[in-house]
């Protein structure tokens, strides 16, 4: 049995200061962090349930873009027909993750701070070996199943997928994360593994997420997210591409293309390469195969988790004519 205490905090400030103290966690829709506690994952001695403050489920979409309050619901903002209609793949990748009861309770800001689905990360009791979970410990998964582990940004110390949806959609957009008065593009909120896979997030003791803002662009409104999984009810991505095309008025030249990875890499992954190589180039299914391909330059698969290159290059295809056709 835990123990821990629970408090209710009524404001920013009083989540921050709670939170301060070693093994204190923010409680937001508690989808992912009571699993957590529950595997022997996290042992939380204090918890604050920062539900109750206000004005922090807020969503506004202006002309210059839209920004989103991290307690917003996942539902809500996939079913906003503001966020449909400006920024298809974000709304996307949230209906397409996890169920709909899910998505009722869980929240955009706890979304992103979810941690890996590695077996071996989730089963302390029978893998004591787990760099991201015991520091210095080693890798159990190196040597293990390694089906749903990752082929970009891997390291020696720790090969595990980062498991989102809507922070592909994110990253893909230039959206910006805010920690209060700190604001961190998504693109650097995410860490490498490197040799310190227990550091994910540039989040420091006590700091909290407040709000996500997205800029408007033209190839957010023609965007979309596609996923692919092992089963269509429920589950996680094997490979997922959030993309947006913008094409001049000959409506064949790629003005501007955004892609980003998921299920495949340590941390969302952003295909600034094949963006950069296909601008100003036109679209045609040479230049698809050629970025599919640029996508998933430098992957590097451990056994059983060799299909993700393929099928990765596959999906950014795919969802590149899907977002072409869009008119
Ligand atoms: P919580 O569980 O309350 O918190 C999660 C973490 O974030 C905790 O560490 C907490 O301390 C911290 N936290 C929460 N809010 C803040 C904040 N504002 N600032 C700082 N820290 C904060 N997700 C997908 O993307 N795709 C899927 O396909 C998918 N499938 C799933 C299937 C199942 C069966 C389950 C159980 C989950 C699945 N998920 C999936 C994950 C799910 O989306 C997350 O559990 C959920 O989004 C977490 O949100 P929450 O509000 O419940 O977070
Ligand atoms: Fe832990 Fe990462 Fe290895 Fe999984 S892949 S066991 S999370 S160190």
């Amino acid at each position: 049995m835990m123990d821990f205490s629970y408090t209710r905090a009524r404001s920013i400030d009083e989540a921050r200061d709670l939170s301060i103290v070693p093994a204190a966690m923010l409680l937001a829709g508690g989808t992912t962090l009571l699993d957590l506690a529950k595997c022997g994952v996290v042992e939380p001695t204090r918890l604050i349930d920062i539900t109750h403050i206000e004005n922090l489920d807020t969503i506004t979409v202006t002309d210059s873009g839209a920004a989103i309050g991290a307690l917003a619901k996942m539902s809500r903002v996939a079913d906003d027909p503001r966020i449909r209609e400006n920024f298809p793949a974000i709304s996307e990748s949230l209906s397409l993750a996890a169920s709909a009861q899910l998505r009722n309770m869980a929240t955009v800001g706890g979304n992103l701070l979810q941690r890996t689905r590695c077996a071996y990360f989730r089963d302390p009791a029978t893998f004591p070996a787990c760099n991201k979970r015991a520091p210095g410990s080693g890798c159990a998964a190196v040597g293990g199943v390694t089906r749903n582990h990752a082929v970009l940004g891997t390291s020696d110390a720790c090969i595990a997928t980062y498991p989102g949806d809507l922070a592909v959609a994110l990253v893909a957009f230039d959206a910006v994360i805010h920690i209060g008065p700190r604001a961190i593009p998504a693109d650097e909120f995410f860490l490498l593994p490197g040799a310190t896979p227990h550091r994910e997030v540039a989040l420091l003791r006590g700091e909290m997420i407040t709000e996500i803002t997205i800029p408007a662009s033209p190839a957010a409104r023609r965007s979309t997210y596609l996923k692919i999984r092992d089963r269509q009810s429920y589950e996680f991505a094997a490979a997922s591409a959030a993309v947006g095309l913008d094409l001049a008025p000959d409506g064949r030249t790629i003005t501007d293309i955004r892609i980003a990875l998921g299920g495949v890499a340590t941390i969302p992954w952003r295909c600034h390469a094949a963006e950069e190589a296909l601008r100003g180039e036109k679209l045609d299914p040479e230049t698809i195969a050629r970025a599919s391909a640029l996508a998933m330059q430098g992957a590097d698969a451990r056994g059983a988790n060799r299909y993700k290159i393929d099928l990765a290059a596959r999906v950014v295809a795919r969802a590149i004519l899907k977002t072409g056709e869009i008119s």
